[in-house]
């Protein structure tokens, strides 16, 4: 029988290319999305097959449809979005695990929840292994994204101890592709819309901060890989790219690959912005067989040519 699969946040950047993955290998997907940074439009291409629902409706409340199969991906990402309305942010990573994994226990779904690197805030240990507990700021800007998925890791925990649900938790590390938002602030879509409109390329601090850029089809590939792992396999597994580049070092790539004589300015660094991340992905190697294949130049590529067919 065709699998039924909700994904939440379905129509987000990353949720929008899983939707079409899903539904290309065969399954019967339910979309579920507010449409707060995600839109109809990133899931266009779907609107037609038989094979694809698209569901307005914010998991804050309670959900009740019949599925085998939950990816819960609904929240905000980019710390412009993610701030805007902090209280927001808490409340659709907590009420909405709560929702799911109640959804989840009543149909007996399997459920995975997109956690983050930001678990383990600026940290201490460097790459980052999944036994870490992270340093986080339980007070600051960034906390309501932070505390949010980290409570949110909590309760999928609980429900697996005490309800005995089949869980599956990956922390995705900083990923990038085509159907970014072009206007969330995060740094690759920034580098990239500054060097293609020739306006000052944007460098908080030094620019020698580090982070680890996945390519979104790698990343898809692995969050598949762990849906269909043996339930004894819960995670948390660290989903990334291992290769750590400072922010001067991106900027200097997409400036070579748009051909683009933008200067480079810089600006105030964001409150507890981590100095460094890379993930440690042992654990996926070893359990899911998998490692990223497609290396920043050529993800970049693909992802300055989206830039440009939307961005003048
Ligand atoms: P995105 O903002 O493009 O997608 C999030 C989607 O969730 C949007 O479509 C949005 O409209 C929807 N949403 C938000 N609040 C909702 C609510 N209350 N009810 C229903 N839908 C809601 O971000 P993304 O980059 O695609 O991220 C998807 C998931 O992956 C998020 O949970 C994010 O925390 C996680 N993640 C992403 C990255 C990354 O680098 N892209 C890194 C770590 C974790
Ligand atoms: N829930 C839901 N869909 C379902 C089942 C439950 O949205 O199909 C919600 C429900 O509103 C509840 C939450 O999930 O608030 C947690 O459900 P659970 O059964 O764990 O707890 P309880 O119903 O006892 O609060
Ligand atoms: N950043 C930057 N210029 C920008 C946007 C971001 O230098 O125009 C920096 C930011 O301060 C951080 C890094 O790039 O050190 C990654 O930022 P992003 O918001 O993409 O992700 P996160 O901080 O959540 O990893």
């Amino acid at each position: 029988m065709q699998e039924r699969v909700l994904v939440t946040g379905g129509a987000g950047f990353l949720g929008s290319h899983l939707c079409e993955r899903l539904v290309r290998e065969g399954a019967d997907v339910l979309c579920v999305d507010n449409f707060y940074t995600g839109s109809r439009r990133n899931v266009q291409s779907l609107l037609d097959s038989k094979s694809f629902e698209l569901m307005r409706h914010d998991v804050c409340f309670p959900l009740y449809v019949e599925v085998d199969q939950i990816y819960n991906l609904a929240c905000p990402a980019s710390p412009i979005h993610y701030q805007f309305d902090p209280v927001q942010t808490t409340k659709t990573s907590v009420h909405g695990a709560i929702n799911m994994l109640g959804l989840a226990k009543r149909v007996k779904a399997k459920i995975l929840q997109a956690s983050t690197s930001e678990v383990y805030g600026d940290p201490e240990v460097h790459p980052q292994v999944e036994s870490y507990w992270g340093r986080v700021n339980p007070i600051g800007l960034r906390s309501c994204y932070d505390e949010g998925k980290r409570c949110a890791e909590t309760l999928f925990f609980d429900y697996w101890r005490q309800h005995h649900l089949r869980v599956k938790v990956v922390r995705i590390f900083n990923t990038y592709g085509p159907r970014m938002h072009p206007n969330d602030g995060r740094v690759v879509s920034n580098f990239i819309v500054q060097a293609l409109q020739g306006k000052d390329i944007t460098i908080y601090g030094t620019g020698q901060q580090t982070r680890s850029f996945c390519y979104v089809d790698d990343l898809l590939d692995a969050m598949m890989r762990t849906m269909r792992t043996g339930d004894d396999f819960t995670g948390p597994v660290n989903i990334g790219n291992p290769g750590e580049f400072t922010m001067l070092e991106l900027a200097e790539k997409v400036l070579s690959l748009t051909g683009s004589r933008s200067k480079l300015v810089f600006a105030p660094l964001p409150a507890d912005d981590p100095r460094q991340r890379q993930p440690d992905i042992s654990l996926a190697r070893d359990k899911l067989g998998w490692e990223p294949k497609v290396t920043l130049e050529d993800g970049l590529r693909e992802t300055i040519a989206y830039f440009r067919s939307i961005v003048a």
